[in-house]
């Protein structure tokens, strides 16, 4: 598979340094942008497959850069902000961000989820060579969307039509973090505390019947505070 190529976008020039010597050192192709300007007419020129973008820019808000690039384009963003806050995180990702990393972050959590986004970006791309498949598969999960039927191995999985709407979207966004805020609206056309707390509900019933160990669950992971994500299967 070819290596990415990423456009990192920080101010703060030792945490850049930290990130372009960690991705040279793992043969990743990147270019810098130190402002939200800058960053904009790079992803928009240079066509990188992925964005590691700071929040806290010194010309505009990184939110700002992602709604404008989220007008052409769908290329991964993982968000990295020093602002623990989930508020920030949920905007990010409210506004189309990808996933996100907390300073400060290990180079190996950096490196984790950039292979997160090649599987995401793979997954995409087997998505276009087969525009017309109404079938999703991901590892022993295989989703018939036509059918309406859901199967585990060669079981079909016996959901609710809430599961099942749950299980869908979580499929369609597979590899993206999806916010407790985007799933309710997208699910009951809503989104009250109440939804969020239906929510956790549907979503231990789900795992009950798709993850083989829910306590350590293999497709969906928890983001506390934030939501949840289907994760690609290798
Ligand atoms: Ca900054």
């Amino acid at each position: 598979m070819n290596k990415l190529n990423i456009l990192v976008v920080e101010d703060d020039a030792p945490v850049r340094n930290l990130i372009t010597t960690t991705l040279k050192a793992h043969d990743y192709k990147y270019l810098t942008a130190p402002n939200g300007e800058n960053a904009i007419m790079l992803a928009s020129t240079n066509n990188p497959n992925v964005i590691l973008l700071d929040l806290g820019l010194p010309d505009m808000d990184g939110v700002e850069v992602i709604k404008k690039v989220r007008t052409w384009s769908n290329m991964p963003i993982i968000v990295i902000s020093a602002r623990s806050e989930d508020q920030d995180k949920i905007e990010a990702l409210d506004s189309g961000a990808d996933d996100y990393l907390t300073k400060p972050f290990s180079v190996e959590e950096l490196l984790a989820r950039l292979r997160v986004v090649a599987r995401r970006l793979a997954a995409l791309q087997s998505d276009t060579n087969n525009a017309n498949s109404s079938l999703f598969t991901n590892g022993n999960l295989r989703i018939d969307f036509a059918a309406g039927c859901a199967y585990l191995g060669d079981e079909e999985m016996h959901l609710t039509p809430i599961e099942y709407k749950l299980l869908c979207l979580m499929a369609k966004n597979v590899g993206k973090v999806l916010t407790h805020t985007y799933i309710t609206s997208q699910v009951w056309g809503s989104s009250w505390d109440n939804d969020v707390a239906s929510l956790r509900v549907f979503m231990a019933t789900l795992r009950k019947k798709l993850e083989s160990a829910p306590d350590s669950p293999q497709y969906i992971q928890t983001h506390v505070g934030v939501g949840y994500r289907m994760m690609k299967q290798e």
